[in-house]
């Protein structure tokens, strides 16, 4: 099968990409952002996506560091999953990130695959996502008119769809670091283990006030679940105040599954996810207040 022609090309900087992606605009071109390429292209050879012009961005050494900035990690769009699965300073500080990443696909993908890749691609089930909406992320877009951050959860329109300009490139994400009480979970629901898409999955962090039995706070995000990633607010209040009981898990798992029914709407999927939805909310409160 032969591909349709593209222009390729492969700057060395983010002006020099950002000024790429400017004229192809300016001149009515579609441009596509090759980072590790493990989902671009398997698009492109299913022409589900046409390009004119590829503009290669795995030659940027400023787009791939993991630092630390005060409370912050800042992490380079171009880190690999190997790399987050692998670095000390995001297993320290925010290993909930470290778990998601091992979960991607196999080692081959996690060494090509990257964090840029997994969140512009913005398929429902990208295994990082989750995690990232939990430890309340931001997002730097760099466009020829300067730089915006975003949080990420205004990122998203919609399964594949998201906010980013056509001459605006990711360049960098920001991850506050959390509270050093919270304690966090990533946990995947696929059909196979190895190479498989999640079905579902999700990360949870939160704290559990062993002196006064309360959950103090608690953050939950579950993907796959609703049109875009949002956290689980509704379970997130039936935990909030109250004590580790088998009743308040199952309140908040069956708030869960309410809040991404009244998100996503009875579809033919819900008679399998509504019951896995509070399952996995359940499972994944249970083993964060155990890790202790
Ligand atoms: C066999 C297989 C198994 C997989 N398993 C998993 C899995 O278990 N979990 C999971 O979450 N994903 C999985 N994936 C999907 C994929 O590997 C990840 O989404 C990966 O992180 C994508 O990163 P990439 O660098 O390869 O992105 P690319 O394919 O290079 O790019 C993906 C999209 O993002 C855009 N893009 C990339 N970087 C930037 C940037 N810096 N700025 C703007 N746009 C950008 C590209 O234009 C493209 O639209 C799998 C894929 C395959 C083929």
């Amino acid at each position: 099968m032969s591909y349709p022609g593209f222009q390729y090309t492969a700057p060395r900087s983010v002006r020099e990409a950002v000024e790429v992606l400017r004229l192809a605009k300016e001149r009515g071109k579609g441009a596509k952002i090759l980072a590790g390429g493990t989902d671009l292209m398997v698009q492109l050879r299913e022409r589900a996506v046409t390009p004119d012009v590829v503009v290669d961005i795995s030659r940027i050494p400023s787009l791939t560091r993991i630092e630390r900035m005060g409370n912050e990690i800042r992490i380079g769009p171009l880190v690999t999953h190997s790399m987050l699965a692998t670095s000390d300073l995001i297993r320290e500080y925010v290993g909930v990130l470290s778990e998601a990443a091992r979960a991607v696909g196999s080692p081959q993908i996690r060494n090509l695959g990257t964090l840029g890749g997994n969140i512009v691609n913005a398929s429902p089930a990208a295994d990082t996502i989750p995690a990232l909406v939990i430890l309340e992320a931001r997002l730097i877009l760099t466009g020829p008119g300067g730089e915006r951050v975003l949080s990420i959860t205004d990122f998203f329109k919609g399964p594949y769809a998201t906010v980013i300009g056509k001459d605006e490139l990711l360049t960098g994400i920001i991850v506050p670091l959390p509270p050093p009480s919270g304690r966090a979970i990533f946990l995947k629901l696929a059909r196979r283990k190895a190479l498989a898409i999640a079905r579902m999955n999700l990360a949870c962090m939160l704290y559990y006030n062993r002196q006064k039995e309360v959950f103090e706070w608690t953050r939950l995000c579950v993907g796959s679940s609703t049109p875009r990633p949002v956290r689980m607010t509704e379970a997130e209040k039936a935990l909030e105040g109250q004590p580790f009981t088998d009743s308040v898990l199952q309140k908040a798992g069956r708030a869960a599954a309410e809040q991404m029914v009244a998100l996503s709407g009875l579809r033919s999927s819900t008679a399998y996810k509504k019951p896995v939805v509070g399952d996995l909310v359940m499972r994944a409160v249970r083993l964060a207040v155990e890790k202790g």
